[in-house]
């Protein structure tokens, strides 16, 4: 038998007395009920996904937005952050329309 061969065969020997050792598996075993926490596990998982996600009020346009810290919607964050930028030449443009 080849070297590469036998470590395979040795391999496949040590997996299969691991097997039929009776040796509980700590992620599946029922009797150790770590199934239970497992569940537990996905079960809120899946919870966290398929939630509604919580949304407030914009500050500026009472657009309801899922960003609760800044409280402002996309728009309104996006054109105050531009106009917070250069508050001068936004006003000029204001009085120019
Ligand atoms: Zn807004």
């Amino acid at each position: 038998m080849q070297p590469d061969a036998q470590l395979r065969m040795q391999v496949y020997q040590e997996g299969q007395r691991a097997f039929n050792s009776g040796a509980a598996c700590p992620y599946t075993d029922w009797r150790a009920g770590t199934w239970a926490k497992g569940r537990a596990v996905a079960e809120k998982h899946h919870a966290d996904l398929t939630r509604e996600p919580e949304t407030v009020p914009c500050g500026v346009c009472d657009t309801p937005t899922r960003m609760v810290g800044t409280k402002r919607c996309a728009r309104c964050w996006e054109l105050e952050a531009r106009i917070k930028a250069d508050p001068d030449l936004a006003r000029q443009i204001l009085e120019s329309l």
